[in-house]
């Protein structure tokens, strides 16, 4: 864990790998909550952006507390960044499939509304008497 081999600042590979493999997870996690926040404060499911720009600097501000060597903050904002494209397209694919559900659905649920207005429309039930 870098004690004793070298400084956390300044991790060799080899401390750098078990960092990684330690930290992983937690980056992983706030990675999909980044976009599972996102997916429910706004409508848009185009993709998710790549590691770019502002997405770049916000999921290396997501990670900021969990590395203070360079290296394996860049390896953490990566795996937060790969995790928020993941459950991103999870979240895609459930609205797409909720949507398509939906309209497989339609002919028949404006059917039986279709139905069920003719029914309780008065004027055709007066008519029909
Ligand atoms: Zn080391």
């Amino acid at each position: 864990m870098g004690l004793g081999c070298c400084e956390r600042s300044k991790l060799c590979d080899r401390c750098l790998a078990d960092e990684l493999a330690h930290l992983r997870g937690v980056a992983a996690c706030r990675g999909e909550a980044w976009s599972t926040s996102v997916a429910a404060r706004i409508a848009s499911r185009d993709p998710w952006p790549d590691f770019i720009g502002k997405a770049r600097e916000l999921a290396f501000k997501k990670t900021a507390d969990l590395a203070r060597d360079d290296r394996l903050h860049e390896q953490l904002a990566i795996v937060c960044h790969n995790w928020a494209v993941t459950r991103w397209e999870q979240l895609r694919e459930l609205t797409q499939t909720v949507a398509s559900k939906y309209l497989a659905a339609e002919p028949r649920r404006r059917l039986r509304a279709a139905k069920r207005g003719r029914d309780a429309d008065p004027l055709r039930l007066r008519r029909s008497k």
